[in-house]
């Protein structure tokens, strides 16, 4: 058997007067979804504890069963999804351009998202782009717009705070050494290199001859460098090590194509149109083609980045999109016995508040011939909660996919020297003459 894992980034969200009191997924007309839950066993689930934010990349290396502990950071990754250079000991920073004002000795943020044409990125990332002091060097990598990668290259750390303050009105930060590691020199020399190459880019920045061009036009200078998220890349045991399943993954962004890299799936880098629905059935006919791979993630950010509009109203209609093409799934998934098919969140986007994502759990079902069915009739964040699977958190996700595949170990039994949960382990006959 294998496993088809349909993820939906976003799709949990809150409920909305706007929409009666329901959530953007409980308004929207979705018979399909709603007939996948009554052929299967239903739950919520959560990446790791109930109530915690999660970033889609961070969801994502919780549910394919790593630990937190052992996350490398989201500039890595995305890092590797851009295929820019980055070696096991770099620390590497989401850092993009944008618009502070001086008051006094502080850079106050006006303008986290600042909109700026393709050259003028390229002149202005050129202008801050290599910046070196005490046997440290940065290199400001530039992926998408305003944004792009921090690399830091010689005898740096990790374990920094933030610059980016992301709250327009608020200070830039200064970056300094996290507490857990304040006698490190290492991470205090880090911290000191990096205020330093922010105090050279704001300088840098301002006095560039574009930025002066804007101001006389009356247009905020963009001209202060912010970074979040300092990580380093190490060395991570490959998703088949882990689970015994050869994993593909097909996704649109770079986040996902960089941590397919970490975790060793092979990726097929799909594109997004203006019809998500469309995307979306093309990529569960790919998944069901891939028959060589034993666990295929397809994932659709168009349900995420409907919540970051905060209007439920266009989440409600991008769910009905993607439901329409979930009659594939009915048709050819479903139907075929040596399947296991799953639809899930990454983790909830709520269309309210002032949160950028929200720890509330997410729906969650799974059909498939192993699956004990229960009474669920319908695919929202309320109904699901009635299900036979109750609240499924992070790593129980992997183990409940290798127990409906039939391929869980009997704990205890030892047939390869990893205590690995699948079945049969890499075991080595005994030879005899
Ligand atoms: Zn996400």
């Amino acid at each position: 058997m294998r496993c088809i894992l349909l993820l939906l980034d976003g799709l949990g969200d809150r409920s909305h007067s706007l929409l009666n009191g329901r959530t953007p997924l409980q308004a929207a007309h979705t018979p399909n979804l709603d007939k996948i839950a009554s052929l299967g066993m239903n739950g919520l689930f959560h990446a790791h504890l109930q109530g915690t934010a999660l970033p889609s990349e961070l969801a994502h290396f919780l549910m394919f069963g790593y630990r937190l502990e052992e996350f490398p950071g989201r500039g890595v990754v995305e890092a590797l999804g851009e295929e820019l250079d980055i070696r096991e000991g770099d620390v590497a920073l989401l850092a993009r351009i944008f618009s502070v004002t001086q008051e006094r000795e502080r850079l106050i943020l006006t303008h986290e998202n600042p909109e700026l044409d393709r050259e003028s990125c390229r002149m202005l990332h050129g202008a801050i782009q290599n910046f070196s002091s005490h046997g440290i060097e940065a290199e400001f990598l530039p992926t998408k717009g305003i944004g792009g990668i921090l690399r830091l290259r010689g005898d740096v750390s990790k374990y920094l705070t933030d610059s980016n303050p992301i709250i327009e009105g608020r200070p830039l930060m200064e970056v300094l050494p996290l507490n857990a590691v304040q006698d490190d020199l290492r991470a205090r020399s880090t911290a000191r290199f990096l205020n330093d190459y922010l105090r050279w880019s704001y300088l840098t920045l301002s006095a560039h001859p574009l930025n002066r061009e804007r101001m006389n036009k009356g247009l905020p200078p963009i001209n202060a460098v912010g970074t979040q998220r300092a990580g380093m890349l190490g060395s991570l045991p490959t998703f088949t090590d882990q689970w015994g399943l050869k994993g593909l993954l097909i996704a649109s962004g770079a986040v996902y194509h960089g941590l397919g890299r970490i975790v060793g799936m092979e990726t097929r880098k799909v594109r997004d149109s203006a019809d998500p629905g469309g995307d979306l059935r093309e990529r569960l006919k790919m998944a069901y083609q891939a028959r060589e791979f034993d666990f295929i993630h397809v994932h659709t950010k168009a349900t995420d980045e409907a919540g970051h509009t905060r209007d439920p109203l266009v989440k409600k209609r991008v769910i009905e999109e993607l439901d329409r093409a979930l009659d594939y799934a009915l048709t050819e998934i479903i139907p075929d016995e040596e399947i296991l098919f799953i639809v899930t969140a990454d983790h909830s986007t709520a269309s309210s508040g002032a949160m950028i994502h929200t720890g509330e759990s997410v729906p969650l079902v799974m059909t498939g011939k192993y699956i004990r069915r229960d009474a669920v009739a319908k695919f929202d964040e309320v109904s699901c909660a009635a299900g036979g699977l109750s609240l499924v958190r992070g790593k129980e996700l992997m183990y409940l996919i290798l127990n409906f595949l039939d391929r869980g170990k009997l704990w205890g039994l030892m047939d390869s020297p990893d205590d690995q949960p699948f079945t049969p382990g890499i075991s080595t006959a005994l030879r005899v003459d």
